[in-house]
């Protein structure tokens, strides 16, 4: 029998463990952390992130979120989900919790996992590897000069994937530098505490928000093959290019339509917060959706926002490049997570990035230059149990030999020029090296289901498509 090792124990890794599992493979699942979840672990619980999805977006397709939720679930509930399911589905025996993979090796053969459990260096051998460890993985605050004068006057700096208790908020002067979503839930967290907040951004990106005038929800606008026609597809047919060139007028009068709504409904330029970047500029690396009350905030001065960036760090807070000054108790960074995988050797890990750092996956699942290795998650975080689900489907049948795949070249040409069509897109792509594809989600499921011999079905509904 087979043995198939994945690479952690959040939404990919479980589903992957569960579809293996029952497919009749002997699988390990290494989870780095004390308990399953990832993103969602119980030791995170991450007190300021509202969820983007809604309960029906975030459920596996064969274990619904319990009715009792509400529509944006917290992450205790999601942490709760995921631990049925694995209950459900049986997959607890597969995990080794507290193991963490540190290092791969390929005798032409089989992979041999280093693992560090608890300080103990173990070594197990697979014939086939899932990475399943997190699409945005690796944190990055970015340096300024004087940061120890700053640290040691007591000031703290941290990533905004740190801030996980109110706790740690308490009667401080917060300064958020960054404008993406964990950032500005950050600062619009509604406390009974103490706190004054300053959020320091250098571009407003656009962002949508759950309601339009209070309806309809985002999930209408946005997660549905209606919303995507709106954007390019690299592979698109000729009709739809067609298609595409007559409505281009269309798109961009609907597109500049919501921004104009968006701004108004929220007030933007009476706070001052004017979105440069235009939706679908943003788009193709990932939309953020306004979850908090930000905006709100913002209008009723509770929080400071000012476009600027750091210069450097004083000892009572920043220096920004316009020469003012920000005095600030607790700096945090709501800057870039990307997807790393360090266990990899250094010759794998170059095979995985392009000169600009954009990773080099056929389908956002398998690099054609390293054997035997598939990655789950890494093909869209927006609604990751279903894109995670058909990724590990997708890679069973390859493993299975259910799948043909094109030759070694054709997979790097298909990947190139998937990767140009998204510069093209979006200059902005190269400030992103994930693989992103928040507006072309359905249409790259469609892709991995066709490569299955599988047809998607419609739903009834025209304009959810
Ligand atoms: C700041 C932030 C905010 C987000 N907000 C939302 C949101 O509001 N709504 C939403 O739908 N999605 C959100 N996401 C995306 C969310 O991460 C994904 O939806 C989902 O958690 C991805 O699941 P995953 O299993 O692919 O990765 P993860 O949940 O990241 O799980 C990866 C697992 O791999 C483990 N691992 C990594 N390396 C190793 C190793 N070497 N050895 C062993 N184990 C390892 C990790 O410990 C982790 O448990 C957010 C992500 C971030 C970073």
């Amino acid at each position: 029998m087979k043995r198939i090792a994945i690479i952690g124990a959040g939404i990919s890794g479980l589903c992957a463990a569960k579809i293996f599992l029952k497919a009749g493979f002997n699988v390990t699942v290494f989870e780095k952390a004390e308990s399953i979840g990832g993103f969602w672990a119980k030791e995170k619980l991450h007190t300021f992130i509202n969820h983007q999805a809604t309960k029906d977006e975030y459920s596996f397709s064969d274990f619904k979120m319990p009715l009792g939720y509400p529509e944006h679930p917290s992450g205790e509930q999601v942490y709760e989900y995921l631990l049925n399911y694995c209950r459900e589905f049986d997959l607890l025996k597969t995990i080794q919790l507290n193991h963490e993979v540190i290092e791969m090796d390929w005798n032409g053969r089989i992979w041999s996992l280093n693992i560090d459990r608890q300080d103990t260096l173990i070594t197990e051998s697979f014939h086939y590897v899932i990475i399943c460890s997190g699409a945005l993985n690796e944190t990055k605050i970015p340096f300024y000069p004087n940061l120890q004068n700053f640290l040691a006057n007591g000031g703290q700096v941290v990533h905004s994937s740190e801030v996980e208790s109110i706790e740690q908020l308490k009667n401080k002067r917060v300064l958020v530098s960054g404008f993406a979503k964990s950032g500005t839930d950050v600062v619009s967290y509604p406390s009974g505490y103490l706190y004054s907040e300053t959020s320091v951004y250098q571009n407003e990106e656009s962002k949508l928000s759950r309601f339009l005038a209070n309806n309809p929800h985002a999930k209408y606008r946005l997660y549905s093959r209606l919303s995507e026609t709106l954007f390019n597809f690299h592979s698109e047919t000729r009709i739809q290019k067609i298609a595409h060139a007559i409505y281009k007028s269309l798109i961009w009068l609907q597109l500049r339509g919501l921004e104009l709504f968006f701004k108004w409904q929220y007030g933007l330029r009476r706070i001052d917060i004017i979105p440069e970047r235009k939706t679908d500029e943003v788009s193709i690396n990932g939309l953020g959706v306004e979850t908090g009350n930000f905006y709100e905030k913002n209008g009723l001065y509770k929080i400071k926002s000012i476009q600027s960036s750091i210069k450097e760090y004083t000892n009572e807070g920043v220096l920004l490049t316009d020469g003012s000054k920000l005095k600030a108790d607790l700096i945090i960074h709501d800057t870039s997570i990307i997807q790393d995988v360090l266990f990899l050797s250094p010759m794998y890990r170059s095979k995985l990035r392009d000169k600009n750092g954009r990773l080099r996956l056929y389908r956002n699942i398998i690099s054609p230059e390293i054997p035997n290795i598939a990655f789950v998650g890494f093909n869209s975080n927006s609604f990751s149990p279903v894109n995670s689900e058909v990724a590990a489907y997708w890679v069973l049948r390859l493993v299975n030999e259910q799948i043909k795949l094109p030759s070694k070249e054709e997979m790097l040409e298909s990947i190139c020029s998937s990767l140009l069509w998204r510069m093209k897109e979006s200059p902005l792509a190269l400030e992103y090296s994930n693989t992103y594809i928040s507006s072309t989600n359905h249409r790259n499921l469609e892709e991995l289901l066709m490569d299955m011999g599988l047809r998607s079905k419609r739903t009834s509904s025209v304009i959810v498509g």
